[in-house]
């Protein structure tokens, strides 16, 4: 299926997982030693605080690290209850999730998505960009419009998206158990592919899907030929569910 390059299953824990729940990702390991494993990337986003624990059990094993959100300060500081970029990296965690729509409910805007970006890129720390319309949006046909403006706005100043990995994931899809025909979706990554080819000439652009991915329904995300992968909320907790999704992605 889908490109040459591997392909993305990224799985985001969101305020799930207390210290134990590491051992849930124990078949995960078992298949990143297989032989197949070659074509695929797992990248595992666990809460803040299981980071550290996370980053023990995959040392040297083929997967990777990310968090969930930083600051959008770069330096260290007097900002109680935050993390920045610098203090991900320290744990070992490669990548982030950036621009998801529960961090925009909670006040990330595309401005400040934009400072986040620019200070995880800074860090070397590559960048999973969630960009999605809401069901109003969608419906009043202004999909193509918000996630222009949402791209735009967030990559102002940036020169190069090599380490930048979008996830279109419509905001009505995510836990919802709505999904998109392959046809529509496949039209939508299409777009988004020529939205940021405006600005950035890169033959390289990685779009994700997700929203609510599951053991079931992958048979038809697994058609859309132009995804890279799939950012995972829910089953990515179930290793089970995780691991069928990956096997069924290239059988
Ligand atoms: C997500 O949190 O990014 C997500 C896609 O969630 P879910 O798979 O549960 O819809």
């Amino acid at each position: 299926m889908m490109t040459n390059d591997k392909i993305y299953f990224v799985a985001n824990w969101k305020m799930f997982g207390l210290l134990n729940s590491v051992d849930r990702i124990n078949k995960v390991i078992n298949l990143s030693k297989k032989r197949t494993f070659k074509n695929i990337k797992i990248v595992y986003c666990p809460p803040i605080t299981i980071l550290s624990t996370f980053a023990n059990k995959i040392k040297n094993k083929n997967i990777k690290l990310g968090a969930q959100n930083i600051y959008h300060i770069e330096n260290f500081g007097s900002y109680t209850g935050n993390v920045n970029a610098k203090m991900i990296k320290d744990i070992g965690a490669t990548y982030v999730i950036l621009g998801h729509s529960e961090s925009r409910k909670d006040g990330d805007n595309d401005n400040i998505i934009n400072k986040k970006i620019q200070i995880a890129l800074g860090e070397k720390i590559k960048v999973i960009f969630c960009i999605g319309e809401n069901l109003i949006e969608r419906k009043k046909k202004r999909t193509s419009v918000v996630l222009k403006k949402q791209i735009f706005n967030a990559l102002k100043g940036i020169k190069n998206i090599k380490n930048i990995i979008f996830a279109y994931e419509p905001v009505w899809s995510i836990g919802t158990g709505k999904i998109l025909k392959p046809k529509d979706l496949y039209h939508d990554i299409k777009n988004i592919k020529t939205i940021i080819r405006k600005k950035y000439k890169s033959n390289k652009i990685k779009i994700l899907y997700g929203g609510s991915v599951n053991p079931k329904n992958i048979k038809d995300f697994k058609k859309v030929t132009n995804l890279s992968g799939f950012l995972i909320g829910g089953a990515s907790q179930d290793q089970n569910k995780f691991i069928d999704i990956i096997n069924k992605t290239f059988n």
